[in-house]
């Protein structure tokens, strides 16, 4: 039985932070790893515009949870659940995903944590382990699993790299060029027929 794994954040959800930073209009809080490249920078700097803003979790949630998951992206779970076991690895945090995992019938998934005052101030976060997408998918071939992993960007090319196939969805055109390795997807339809290639290809 092989584990399909698969990024959260562009392949099943949108972007959070892009997402609040529209939703509240607070253009600061559009950067990204893309323009801030070193990402603890990035998040210290994300956390001070919440405090500037006076915003806490809650009203992070609040926004989060008029978002919803990407239009397709329940059917497709479903139908993925139907034919693997499917893990997601997320660089994103429990905090943030509650509205999101309730929509998508609660999967398993891998991310990380925030570390939130009582009163709701997120103060600071606490990442599970470097780089831990791909090191989950090589716990995953310890325990002899075939792994398949799908996702959108830069953090998901270890990943992809270390699953025995590697699918990207939708990705920005500076990663198709960099890693032609992957072949690409552009919607679920295609997601789907990718992981049925990429299962029988490993079955031989
Ligand atoms: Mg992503």
């Amino acid at each position: 039985m092989e584990i399909a794994c698969l990024d959260l954040e562009g392949v099943l959800i949108p972007e959070i932070w892009i997402n609040f930073a529209q939703k509240t209009g607070i253009d600061d809080l559009l950067a990204t790893t893309r323009d801030v490249p070193d990402y603890d920078v990035l998040m210290r700097q994300r956390l001070d515009i919440l405090h500037r803003h006076g915003l806490k979790i809650q009203d992070v949630v609040e926004v989060i949870d008029g978002l919803g998951p990407l239009e397709g992206a329940k059917d497709f779970l479903d139908w993925l659940k139907s034919e693997f076991q499917v893990v997601i690895l997320s660089d994103t945090f429990y905090d943030f995903t509650g509205p999101f995992m309730r929509q998508l019938d609660y999967p398993t998934l891998f991310c990380h944590r925030l570390g939130v005052s009582e009163e709701g101030r997120i103060e600071d976060y606490h990442l599970r382990m470097p780089d831990q997408k791909r090191e989950a998918v090589k716990r995953f071939h310890e325990l002899k699993f075939g792994v398949i992993a799908a996702g959108d960007s830069y953090n998901d090319t270890t990943m992809l790299g270390e699953a025995d196939r590697g699918i990207l969805f939708c990705p920005p055109q500076n990663v198709v060029d960099e890693f032609p390795q992957f072949p690409v997807a552009t919607d679920y339809d295609q997601l789907k027929a990718e992981f049925i290639a990429a299962r029988a290809a490993m079955r031989g």
